[in-house]
């Protein structure tokens, strides 16, 4: 479950337009091994402070789409992977608890 912030966020028109039209632009492919993709994933992680900010939420910059593998070890790679204050949502996206 995403956090209460982020769920109408993620149900916008705006961001499945975005999502989707980001999936065809990389042909729906992982940027980091080429199979096929499952997450679009925000390298800068939504937050509370800039969920208003299209420019980090819609905007293509801001966006990979990744394998389950290869998100689960950006995800983890550089942190502890056992926390319980992370979670994925319905989209696949991390958010915090
Ligand atoms: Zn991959």
């Amino acid at each position: 479950m995403a956090k209460e912030y982020a769920k109408s966020f993620y149900k916008s028109t705006a961001w499945k337009k975005c999502r989707q039209s980001y999936i065809k632009k990389v042909h729906g492919l992982c940027e980091h091994c080429s199979k096929p993709g499952y997450i679009v994933d925000h390298i800068e992680e939504i937050t509370p402070e800039n969920i208003g900010d299209p420019d980090i939420t819609l905007n293509h910059e801001n966006l990979q789409y990744l394998c389950t593998p290869c998100h689960n070890r950006k995800t983890f790679g550089k942190h502890d992977p056992i926390r319980d204050d992370v979670m994925f949502d319905a989209t696949g996206n991390l958010v915090r608890r």
